[in-house]
């Protein structure tokens, strides 16, 4: 996959994975988060620079795309939100390979 291409300053930025709207970094938390937007066969998706960087983490192998990961990963916050609207929302880290 070619370099992804980072968007700084977008008002309107939003992270499909996280819903962060602001910079968690200190120094930037009044300029809206950093994102990049992945095409997916549904459609487009803007991730803020983080999400991004964890799921390219995991794409490290040749066979593992990362439009792949983050449609599973989108999937799994669908059925989240579905499931327990009240509890969604923590940052909780979940690893499907640590069980
Ligand atoms: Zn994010």
């Amino acid at each position: 996959m070619a370099n992804p291409i980072f968007t700084y300053n977008n008002a309107n930025a939003s992270c499909a994975l996280c819903d962060r709207t602001k910079n968690p970094h200190p120094d930037y938390s009044h300029e809206p988060i950093v994102t990049t937007r992945l095409k997916l066969p549904r459609g487009h998706h803007e991730l803020c620079i983080n999400c991004y960087w964890d799921i390219a983490t995991l794409a490290k192998t040749p066979q593992t795309d990362i439009g792949n990961i983050l449609d599973e990963k989108l999937n799994i916050r669908r059925l989240l939100r579905k499931n327990s609207p009240a509890t969604f929302g923590h940052q909780g880290r979940t690893d499907p390979s640590d069980e």
